[in-house]
């Protein structure tokens, strides 16, 4: 059978209203994005009829497919960032969650300001210090804002980041951890300028009821829409 993605669809958008229920949060403040990673053109149509709005992908060539197909919708990439590859993101993308470097960051910036254009990004942090993971450390995060402040073309919107898979304690940690890391930046940098912390992307099928208690205003979801 055919995956209904409508009603996988409306089946999250369930479990998120039941989730901000749950810590008193407005639902309207939680955007989903649809992970299309896995999928083809067929299926971003069927999504896209169904109210879908924000699809994300992460790799460049795919990004700019999909992107150039269905350019109404939303794109924000999610993936890894090789400095080669920036052009082709910059100016295309709605949202760019996996900002990790100083390198990224800058070569964004001077790729923005050649566009003419003010593209919005978020920090990955890697909260849980697992070697595996992508993301800036901790530690590290006030050295790369201070930097931001300083390039024109980006606006820095809030933070990423990717919990530990298959472990739920963990992974509530992983989330209350960025949303209070991003808490103790905001007093420092305000809501004005370039570095405007509002956005926590986190959360995925396995675990963005957690990430939405614990405070995501973005989940990026793949499997749970397309199976
Ligand atoms: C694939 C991917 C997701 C979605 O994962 P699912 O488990 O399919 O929901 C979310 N974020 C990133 C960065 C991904 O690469």
């Amino acid at each position: 059978m055919r995956p209904d993605i409508e009603k996988n669809y409306r089946a999250v958008l369930a479990q998120i209203a039941e989730a901000c229920e749950r810590v008193g949060r407005d639902p309207s403040m939680v955007k989903l994005v649809a992970v299309s990673k896995t999928v083809g053109h067929e299926e971003i149509a069927a999504a896209l009829s169904a109210g879908i709005r924000d699809f994300g992908e992460n790799r460049t060539v795919q990004f700019n497919e999909k992107q150039e197909l269905f350019p109404d919708a939303n794109w924000h990439f999610i993936g890894s960032i090789q400095t080669n590859k920036i052009k082709d993101i910059v100016g295309r993308a709605a949202l760019i969650h996996s900002v990790s470097s100083e390198r990224a960051l800058v070569a964004i910036a001077r790729r923005a300001q050649a566009l003419g254009v003010t593209q919005k990004l978020l920090i990955e942090v890697n909260v849980s210090g697992e070697e595996s993971k992508d993301g800036i450390p901790t530690n590290q995060l006030d050295e790369l804002l201070d930097r931001a402040e300083e390039l024109e073309g980006i606006e820095v919107r809030g933070l990423m980041t990717m919990a530990p898979q298959g472990d739920i304690r963990a992974s509530r940690a992983a989330f209350r951890g960025l949303r209070e890391l991003r808490d103790s930046f905001i007093s420092s940098y305000g809501a004005s300028g370039r570095i405007r912390l509002r956005e926590l992307s986190m959360g995925m099928s396995e675990d963005f009821s957690l990430a939405v208690e614990e405070g995501a205003t973005i989940v990026r979801i793949g499997r749970n829409i397309w199976m």
